[in-house]
């Protein structure tokens, strides 16, 4: 066992200055040297039973196994390592908010091991290397599967279906394949060069992209499902939680998807301009999430005058909560790179009316909520408290609330697709929203009983 982890600290602060960062949609984070990365690895204890890779990574990455193969600089060793398990470890090293290291023992009374950042530089030295292979099949069937989606989910089992010789065809609504991964989360975390890099590779493996094609629009379920012997509809949660209070129909209020969405298309040049610009307001974004985090972020960088961000939920705790001990994924106050960039953030605010003048939306009117908090910490229940309502200002505002699962019926109605057990539901489709990770572990789990079924 490793005792470097008493002589080594963790590296606190990864992100390029703030002030300088903000000017620009390049990915946040400032690259470390291999030997800062090195003596990361080596903090690693090599514990008996490594929960960050049984319980934290949901791919069961070789967490241990790949920090010790990074401590020696043996960095295709560690490459081998981390592609047995993860489909695409550049994107999950860039967006995962890293569950593992939520559960490294070391988390018990230091900081934990910079995992994530390790795992980027394994799969960047890869890709330098030119390491990273397409996965061509032993042998091509003459199956066929349709995947609808090319969202993490639908990629991640394209390549495991592709690499049992399965014929793939993955059809794609937008103009790129990457779904939230090209047009939900910012450049600033994952710049799309990263996606397209995946992309190329998964073309030349020999899966195919119908993309600018809408499933059940441009072309009806029944008629591909007849062409196919298996389908996947990983289509991800389409349907944004909206906020039907008095004047939502006032101009100026937007789903947050449709503002990242906008941005990420105007930096890659498929658009010529925002639909919906930040430029010089007051923005309001609610919801206290990722999501919304991503708004902040963007709302900065297009010259916001302000930026709040809004929750009904309570402050979270400095530190893990009681009610999430070691080794669960820590209950605590998470400050993104955005928040640092400038926002202020207000807890256990609840919205009631839009205010507006002209049409516009000028204001929100909130009223104060208190939690009750079970003896863990955790808020179970909560009371408006009446005369103390406030109106926030503001010109645009971002509903960041998250978006609802639909079960399979409804899924499959709205594809226009009746229910046939050659049809397989994977990602946030089957499991409601979640994250990059987890949808990853779900396409490789239906690949795996697609091709179950196939080979009954
Ligand atoms: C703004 C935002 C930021 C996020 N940030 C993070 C993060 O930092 N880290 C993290 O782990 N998770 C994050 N998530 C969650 C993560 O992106 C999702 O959990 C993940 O992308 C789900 O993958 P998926 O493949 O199931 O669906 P999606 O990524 O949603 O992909 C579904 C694809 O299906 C396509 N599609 C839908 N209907 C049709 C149709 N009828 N025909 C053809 N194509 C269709 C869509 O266009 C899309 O490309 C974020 C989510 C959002 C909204």
């Amino acid at each position: 066992m490793s005792r470097d982890f008493m002589k080594i600290e963790r590296i606190g602060h990864v992100y390029r200055n703030a002030g300088e960062r903000v000017r620009d949609f390049r990915e946040v984070e400032a690259p470390l040297t291999d030997k800062q990365l090195c003596d990361q690895a080596a903090r690693c204890m090599g514990c008996g039973i490594p929960f960050c890779h049984g319980i934290g990574c949901p791919l069961g990455n070789l967490i241990p196994d790949f920090n010790e193969a990074v401590r020696q600089g043996q960095w295709r060793q560690a490459w081998e390592l981390l592609s047995s398990t993860s489909s695409f470890p550049e994107f999950t090293s860039r967006v995962c908010p890293a569950l593992c290291e939520g559960s490294c023992t070391e988390g018990l009374n230091l900081e934990p091991v910079m995992i994530r950042q390790i795992e980027k530089a394994i799969v960047e030295h890869a890709f330098e290397n030119s390491w990273v292979k397409p996965a061509m099949p032993e042998k091509r069937l003459k199956r066929k599967v349709i995947i609808v989606g090319a969202g993490p989910a639908g990629l991640a089992a394209a390549v495991q279906l592709n690499k049992a010789g399965y014929q793939v065809t993955v059809y794609e609504k937008n103009h790129f394949p990457g779904g939230l991964l090209r047009y939900g989360i910012p450049d600033f975390k994952l710049d799309k060069a990263v996606v397209e890099r995946r992309i190329r590779i998964l073309e030349e493996s020999g899966i195919r992209f119908e993309t600018d094609t809408e499933v059940g629009r441009d072309v009806s379920a029944g008629y591909l499902r007849g062409r196919c012997d298996a389908m996947l509809i990983a289509c991800g949660t389409p349907v944004p939680r909206d906020l039907k209070i008095p004047g939502r129909e006032l101009e100026g209020i937007h789903f947050a998807l449709e503002f990242l969405q906008g941005q990420n298309r105007a930096n890659s040049g498929e658009a010529s301009s925002v639909p919906v610009s930040a430029k010089g307001k007051r923005v309001l974004v609610i919801g206290g999430g990722d999501t919304g985090s991503d708004c902040v972020g963007t709302a900065n960088r297009q010259g916001a005058r302000s930026v709040m961000q809004i929750e009904i939920m309570p402050r979270p705790p400095e530190t893990r909560s009681p009610s999430t001990p070691w080794p669960y994924w820590p209950y605590q106050l998470r400050t993104s790179s955005s928040h640092e960039e400038g926002c202020v953030r207000r807890w256990e605010l609840q919205s009631k009316a839009f205010s507006g003048a002209d049409g516009r939306v000028r204001g929100v009117e909130v009223i104060p909520v208190r939690w009750t908090l079970s003896p863990s910490g955790r808020p179970q229940k909560f009371e408006e408290l009446p005369g103390q309502t406030e109106t926030i200002e503001a010109d645009l505002v971002l509903l960041a609330l998250g978006f609802l699962k639909l079960d399979r019926k409804t899924m499959l109605e709205r594809l226009k697709l009746e229910d046939a057990p050659e049809v397989f539901l994977a990602g946030d489709s089957a499991t409601g929203p979640s994250l990059v990770v987890r949808a990853i572990v779900d396409g490789r789990k239906a690949a795996a009983q697609i091709d179950r079924y196939l080979s009954r």
